[in-house]
């Protein structure tokens, strides 16, 4: 099956959200402090991640846009090792190039120049020395340009958005000492500082009054089972939103989707909250490794834990006693 067949079939890239999830990880992974990402429409017409980590040499970059290429060694023995879900396993630029248009510019640290690569439709177009910072710039356009099918199933422009929003406000609170910036149609929707704790974070992304409506939770553990170790905050019983989108989880510092916790945390409020209302909530779990298995599928991150009822328990209680120590 080709790259192409496959992204058509959605298993690649299934929309904007998920381009971004690949740039922003990949600038990550490159060691940025700073990381900006700007889309248009959604995401639809437009997204650009811009960082200020490592760079790329000009073969680097021709390299990078190349099938299963990734210069993460590391990974692929992670991979082997069972212990991570890597999505596309060194796949993501070239399956992207595939249906955009892409352009990366990019300047190595300490190189004397940058270099620009185009690509349309899975063909490099160009590629030149570039004047350019140090960092690199990935710019996707037209997403789904040439997979009418796809291009015709993604959303309004502001569920789009919603996607990418949750997708970036996720590695801003996991990533509280990078700076990173989320701008929708040119409006900026938030900025970290990347000097800050996980308080300071929750303000940029969420504003004063959620800020002030979140308590900590202790840290201690108020139940037997799997997990290791537990932290984060959860807001007032009467801070909440309609959606249970706010409920942001992590386990073992990777962002996930685990609906058994976010209903953990709901439940813990006991009758508090009103009927179809979500708390905020910023949950980080450890676990031993072997009990989780986050491979259900690499695009949809939902995580299963070998002990779900346990889980559940563990942090049903800790987040029960943390409303009740601050007297809820
Ligand atoms: P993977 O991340 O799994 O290695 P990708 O297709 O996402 O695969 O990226 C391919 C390669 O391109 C990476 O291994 C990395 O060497 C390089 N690369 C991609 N994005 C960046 C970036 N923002 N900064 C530096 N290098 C990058
Ligand atoms: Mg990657």
């Amino acid at each position: 099956q080709s790259t192409i067949e496959r992204i058509a079939a959605g298993e690649v890239v299934e929309r904007p959200a998920s381009v971004v999830k690949e740039l922003v990880e990949n600038s990550l992974d490159a060691d940025a402090s700073r990381v900006r990402i700007a889309v248009e429409r959604g995401g639809k017409d437009g997204v650009r991640v811009t960082d200020d980590g490592i760079g790329m040499g000009e073969s680097a970059v021709e390299t990078a846009v190349e099938k299963h290429t990734t210069s993460k060694i590391g990974d692929i023995e992670d991979l082997e090792a069972g212990v991570e879900s890597l999505g596309f396993r060194g796949e993501a630029l070239a399956a992207i190039g595939a249906v955009s248009r892409l352009t990366i510019r990019t300047k190595a640290r300490g190189a004397d120049r940058g270099t620009e690569l185009t690509m349309v439709g899975g063909e490099i177009e160009s590629i030149a020395p570039a004047g350019c910072p140090v960092g690199t710039t990935v710019e996707v356009d037209d997403l789904f340009y040439n997979v009418p099918a796809r291009r015709k199933y993604l959303k309004q422009d502001q569920t789009e958005f919603g996607h990418v929003s949750r997708v970036a406000t996720g590695y801003a609170l996991s990533n509280p000492d990078r700076s990173l910036t989320l701008t929708h149609d040119d409006t900026e929707v938030f900025s970290t500082t990347g000097q800050g704790n996980l308080e300071s974070t929750v303000l940029a992304v969420y504003g004063r009054e959620v800020a002030e409506a979140m308590i900590p939770l202790d840290g201690d553990l108020d139940a037997e089972g799997p997990l290791d170790a537990i932290d984060g905050v959860v807001s007032h019983p009467e801070t909440t939103r309609a959606s249970p989108q706010q409920c942001t989880v992590f386990v073992n510092g990777r962002y996930v989707r685990a609906s058994a916790v976010r209903d953990a945390i709901v439940d813990a409020y006991g009758g508090q909250l009103a009927t179809d209302r979500y708390p905020f909530a910023v949950v980080f779990l450890s676990v031993p490794s072997n009990t989780v298995d986050v491979n259900v599928h690499p695009r949809k991150q939902e995580i299963r834990f070998a002990d779900e009822e346990t889980v559940r328990d563990q942090v049903e209680t800790t987040v029960e006693n943390a409303l009740l120590e601050a007297g809820l």
